[in-house]
């Protein structure tokens, strides 16, 4: 039997650590959810007892709004919930006691039937775990559980067990409502998005870089993006798969995302002649730099982000990060510089970026000259960027910039 449910309830974790940001904090992820859930049929969105409610008006609703919910940053887990009126329980409650009996939570255990048998897969045991929000109801913890999981065991004619058990069956006392619930639908956690500002992240078409946009999205960044392609025009640019990434990293963001896409002719133009192989990679990448540190001064971005992973291609030696920008001044924040490349792909496919990552793209990266220099010297990069007038590069890189909104308004 399907069993819907006009009830979702999240929890938060980080939040409740931040002190006096906390209220500026739960106003935002709450803003945040209503925006993800715009068009869906939410009556209203609760904070009650240290957890977030959202009712619904259709019960149909609830496992895609969870779905939705579970990639709000700053949640912690999602489950749709069944809700029972405390009167009712409490009223159960007085009535066998009244009547010389042990309270039987009938309905509460009903409930927990219902939920346990719809979900029990092949699972070998089972927990009840009672939380007592509200403490005013006649019983403890414990006792709700014994009682709840002598109903479930009815049901199933499963072992409990209290450690890794294969189901569980949560109940939870509020004080309006007792909640009964059985997945926890865990949720990626982090910040809620817009409380951490402003960056530019400089993406490919590649792996890594989604990745490292999607990590510090995590942290509350809102992103903006910039993409470099060879070409003369946005429209020679192919763009459709890095526009792809921008979507689906879109899914994780509550309002829509800029995509700035910035031709490179201004830079081979006037590194021909003058750059050597050697060198042409790490000045390209501070071609790129440089303008996307001046486009982030523009859309007041605080921070550029990047996908480089500490030694994993030539141009990311630690001296060849160090040599490519030294006289930018925002930071650079590169979130997989410690990870290797399975546990990048890992977090790729968690996801969502993995299928579109790996389409065919001519990344304008990889005409680069195949043998780059491995320790890069400042001194060097600064006497190539006079000379091939580095400045007008990225002026004329940014003059000719055509900026994509996705996802589209209207
Ligand atoms: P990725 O998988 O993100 O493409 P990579 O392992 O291929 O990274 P590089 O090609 O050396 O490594 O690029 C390092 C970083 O430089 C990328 O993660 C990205 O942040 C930035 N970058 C590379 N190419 C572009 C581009 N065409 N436009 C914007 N940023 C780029
Ligand atoms: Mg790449």
């Amino acid at each position: 039997m399907a069993l819907t449910t006009p009830v979702i309830v999240a929890t938060y974790a980080e939040i409740a650590l931040k002190g006096r940001n906390r209220q500026m904090f739960l106003r935002r992820l709450m803003n945040n959810m209503r925006h993800a859930l715009v068009g869906e049929p939410v009556a209203d969105i609760l904070h009650v007892e240290s957890r977030i409610i959202v009712r619904l008006d259709d019960p149909e609703a609830a496992p895609r709004v969870a779905e939705t919910l579970r990639r709000i940053f700053g949640l912690q887990w999602v489950s749709p919930a069944v809700p029972i009126p405390r009167a009712e329980v409490d009223a159960e409650i007085t009535a066998d006691q009244a009547a010389g009996r042990e309270p039987r939570l009938l309905t509460v255990g009903k409930v927990a039937r219902e939920l346990a048998a719809a979900d029990r897969g092949d699972a070998a045991h089972f927990k009840v775990e009672t939380r007592r929000s509200d403490r005013s109801i006649a019983l403890t913890s414990p006792e709700i559980s014994s009682i709840v999981g002598g109903e479930v065991w009815d049901e199933l004619q499963l072992p409990a067990r209290m450690h890794h058990p294969d189901l569980m069956v949560n109940v939870l006392v509020l004080k309006d409502d007792v909640l009964v619930f059985t997945a926890k639908g865990t949720a990626f956690g982090g910040l809620p998005a817009g409380v951490s500002g402003r960056v530019m992240v400089l993406l490919s078409g590649g792996i890594d870089s989604p990745v490292a946009a999607w990590l510090m999205m995590r942290r509350g960044v809102r992103p903006e993006f910039i993409h470099f392609y060879s070409g003369r025009s946005a429209e020679e640019a192919e763009a459709e798969k890095i526009e792809q990434l921008v979507k689906i990293l879109g899914r994780y963001s509550p309002v829509p995302l800029n995509l700035w896409l910035v031709p490179v002719v201004s830079y081979e133009s006037r590194a021909i002649g003058v750059i050597t192989d050697a060198y042409d990679m790490v000045m390209f990448r501070r071609f790129m730099f440089l303008t996307a540190a001046r486009l982030a001064y523009k859309r007041n971005c605080r921070g550029l982000v990047t996908g480089d992973s500490l030694g994993q291609v030539a141009s990311q030696t630690l001296a060849n990060l160090a040599a490519v920008a030294p006289d930018v001044t925002l930071p650079v924040l590169r979130p997989l510089v410690g990870m290797d490349k399975m546990e990048i792909t890992a977090w790729s496919r968690k996801v969502g970026l993995f299928e579109t990552s790996v389409l065919p793209y001519r990344d304008c990266c990889s005409i680069r000259s195949p043998k780059p220099i491995l320790k890069a010297r400042p001194q060097d990069l600064l006497r190539y960027s006079e000379q091939m007038q580095m400045d007008d590069a990225v002026y004329e890189a940014l003059r000719a910039a055509v900026r994509i909104t996705i996802p589209e308004a209207g």
